[in-house]
């Protein structure tokens, strides 16, 4: 088994949590312990890579760039990406080490600080497309200050009711290639458990040198996660959010829990329009992408159901 773990946002932060440090080792040990089960039981041959979310950690961080402006010059969206995969990296490297550690299980465990590459002319950077909200909700008023203060952000409201329903969006653009494929596909060859693509990546783009360069985006992470299973040759691609299964006709009378799968009943259940842009979308989009590839089977389920789904009991499974 080469298994590719995509974290979602609650694996790290709660929503209902303000985000201190202390909240946060908490809440990568509960993720880390139940990950350790799943190392223990791997064969010397299997492989394990880990990528996940950075939403609330890098919401956090775009405020504190905002407010200490006066004293500290802010970082770029591009920096702060880069930042927050150090920081989430260091905490699940450390909690998953310490859990191995008790179980007598030394394998190597790294985070890779690891850019991802979109197209300069992604519909996602024209006009007032950009689809991804970031940072603070804001209202009507303060939302109108914000867009003096900085004429170049899209402001846009992205709740239909209540009084802060204005907030920042940012391209969200297509990943077209992992920048540090080949530095990974060597890690995870030589069997270290390799963390990679947070945040789905810092995004990059092509100069017209052919150089490098950040840009102020937010890639999916699930989308960019399909992208490092390829990359890593993964078999099984497990997609970690806040609920057991996928349903249909989601938030409607109708509503049910989906079992299993197809491939062609995947794509068209997301034609109709069963699964929100934005959340669950991407998460089946990434699933539909990963066995187009050639993977074997993805999964969508929440965390603590991590060994029953793997062991097919739960989850929603998705197949050729
Ligand atoms: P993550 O941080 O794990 O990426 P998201 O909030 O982006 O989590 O996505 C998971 C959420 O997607 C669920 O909590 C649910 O509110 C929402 N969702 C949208 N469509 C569906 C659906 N069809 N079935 C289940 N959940 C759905
Ligand atoms: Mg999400």
């Amino acid at each position: 088994m080469r298994l590719l773990i995509a974290l979602g946002g609650n694996a790290i932060k709660q929503a209902h949590e303000r985000g201190t440090a202390e909240e946060q080792f908490r809440n990568c040990m509960v993720t880390t312990r139940l990950v350790a089960e799943i190392v223990r039981r791997m064969k010397p041959e299997d492989r394990l890579v880990i990528t996940h979310g950075n939403g609330p950690q890098a919401g956090n961080l775009l405020v504190q760039q905002e407010m200490g402006k006066e004293k500290v010059p802010p970082q770029s969206m591009d920096v702060v990406g880069a930042m927050t995969q150090g920081q989430i990296g260091y905490m699940l490297q450390q909690t998953l080490t310490n859990y191995m550690k008790d179980m007598g299980i030394s394998v190597p465990v790294c985070e890779v600080v690891n850019q991802v590459l979109v197209s300069k002319d992604d519909p996602e950077f024209f006009g007032e497309v950009a689809s991804k909200p970031v940072g603070n909700f804001f209202t009507e008023e303060e939302a109108e200050e914000l867009k003096r203060e900085h004429p170049e952000y899209i402001v846009k409201k992205v709740k239909p009711v209540g009084e802060r329903a204005w907030r920042r969006t940012v391209p969200s653009p297509a990943p077209i290639a992992n920048v540090e494929s080949e530095a990974i596909r060597r890690m995870v060859d030589a069997g270290i458990i390799v963390i990679a693509s947070g945040g789905g990546g810092i995004p990059v783009i092509l100069d017209e040198h052919g150089h490098y360069q950040g840009v102020e985006a937010v890639i999916d992470k699930d989308l960019a996660g399909e992208k490092l299973a390829e990359v890593v040759e993964a078999n099984v691609f497990l997609v970690l959010t806040d609920v057991e299964k996928v349903n249909l006709d989601y938030g409607q009378p109708a509503e049910r829990p989906i079992d299993r799968m197809t491939l062609a009943e995947a794509r068209r259940y997301l034609e109709e329009g069963h699964f929100l842009p934005g959340s669950m979308g991407p998460k089946v989009e990434a699933c539909i992408r990963f066995l187009e590839w050639g993977g074997e089977k993805a999964i969508i389920t929440s965390l603590e159901n991590i060994e029953r789904a793997l062991a097919g009991e739960t989850g929603t499974w998705i197949v050729p």
